[in-house]
């Protein structure tokens, strides 16, 4: 019995869904890299105000989710609970905007959010995000949507809906919010939280996850864009036409932090819950500002891992996952220990290309020699631990520069000289 447990909502990776997790971060840099996106890595935990400022105060993230501590020294200081602000501060920090016209980063690593644990919903989770700075154009939002997409079809998965809306600016998005106002204010019953943010933030009453009866008639988005925004908005649609990706327009797509305009996704899986998102976005035209630099349009999306690995349950994604080939070193007489010990090595690092010699494939897999058991008990063992061949040291071959190679599948026997 084990003493201790994991804390609540957090959960260990290991085995096939290790392996999984690789294997997405793997076809992920790829693509990544592909569109001349570059990693950037931030700290696990910033100024909690940054993340205050950036995602919102009237959030779920920042009034429920953030984990925030004091350090030693009193500084105020919270667990990152997304990417976007992290990257942007190290963005305006480092002056990455002087150094090329567009900035295009990535980011892989571990959120933390308090929020109930369920099915793909974890206290600490994993996620992958793009973000592209600079490009004000339509272009950007739909390269974005396309890289999520381009990641999710390397694993298979294809069966997603991508939604869109357009949250405009700041121009056009207070008439918006005055006409949500005046339309929530004539309903009764709302939940605790909508009647509180109601004033302060009435955009998030739309995701509200608890009452959907009040969106009936509810006030669009859409019909309160201005020119600019609209035109926006339109040629995203015809970009994604033109690329032959399917979306659908979702008005009620706000999304969970306030430093959004313009256009905002998210691609959700039948295979994770209707709800629930694999990965969502959007453009954030004035955040850099907000955060202390220049004006700079960005837009960019986060995919959840967990989640994606979720939706890769229903594909042949898991069931493709190539690893080497394990070659299991047995050694027949114990006082060949040392021997056998040293052949493994040669083994693993193919000296004198000693895998050819043996009929081995350059990249495989060593384990063994194993000390104290039966030729037997290793045979099981490695019967057990999947090994393709078996490579047996005995004391008669080796006197000849000779092993024996046994092939687990066929059950063949081979002696080889070295
Ligand atoms: P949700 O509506 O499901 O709470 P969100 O809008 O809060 O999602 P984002 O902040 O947009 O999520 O994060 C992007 C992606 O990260 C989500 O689409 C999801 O795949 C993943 N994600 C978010 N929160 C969690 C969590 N607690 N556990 C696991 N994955 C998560
Ligand atoms: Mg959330």
């Amino acid at each position: 019995m084990a003493i201790y447990k994991a804390p609540r909502g957090t959960h260990d990776i290991y085995g096939r869904i290790a392996l999984g997790l690789e294997k997405l971060d793997e076809y992920a840099r790829t693509v990544f890299k592909k569109h001349n996106f570059k990693e950037i890595k931030t700290p696990m935990f910033e100024d909690a105000a940054l993340f205050t400022r950036s995602i919102g105060e009237a959030t779920d993230i920042v009034e429920k989710e953030m984990y925030l501590f004091q350090d030693k020294k009193g500084r105020n200081l919270a667990l990152r609970p997304e990417g976007t602000a992290s990257l942007v501060r190290a963005y305006i920090e480092h002056r990455l905007d002087m150094e090329e016209p567009v900035g295009k980063f990535f980011y892989c690593g571990d959120m933390f959010r308090y929020e109930r644990p369920q099915a793909g919903r974890y206290r600490q989770f994993l996620q992958m995000g793009a973000e592209y700075l600079g490009n004000p154009n339509p272009n950007a939002d739909v390269e974005i949507i396309l890289l999520a997409k381009e990641i999710l079809s390397k694993l298979n998965i294809t069966d997603v809906v991508i939604h869109i809306n357009s949250l405009g600016c700041d121009k056009c998005r207070p008439v918006f919010r005055q006409k949500l106002v005046e339309y929530f204010s004539s309903i009764q019953d709302l939940c605790d939280d909508c009647k509180r943010r109601l004033e302060k933030n009435p955009l998030r009453l739309l995701d509200c996850k608890i009452d959907s009866r009040k969106f009936q008639n509810v006030p669009a988005m859409q019909q309160c864009l201005c020119q600019e925004c609209n035109e926006h908005f339109n040629k995203v649609q015809q970009l994604l036409k033109t690329v032959d990706c399917s979306y659908v327009i979702d008005d009620k797509l706000v999304r969970g932090l306030d430093y959004y305009t313009r256009t905002v996704f998210e691609v959700r899986s039948s295979a994770v819950g209707s709800h629930d998102a694999i990965c969502a976005g959007g453009r954030y035209d004035n955040l850099v500002k907000e955060l202390g630099g220049q004006q700079i349009p960005s837009v960019g999306f986060a995919l959840g891992s967990e989640r994606v690995l979720l939706a890769a349950e229903k594909t042949n994604f898991f069931d493709n996952i190539k690893t080497n080939d394990i070659v299991f070193v047995a050694v027949a007489d114990e006082f060949l220990f040392d021997k056998a010990f040293a052949f493994a090595n040669d083994l693993l690092i193919n000296k004198n290309n000693i895998c050819s010699k043996l009929n081995l494939p350059e990249k495989i897999t060593v384990e063994g020699p194993l000390y104290n058991k039966s030729l037997k008990a290793q045979f099981k063992l490695a019967d057990k631990i999947g090994a393709k061949k078996v490579v047996i040291l005995g004391n008669d071959e080796l006197v000849k520069n000779q092993v024996v190679v046994k092939d687990m599948q066929t059950q063949q026997q081979e002696l080889i000289s070295l």
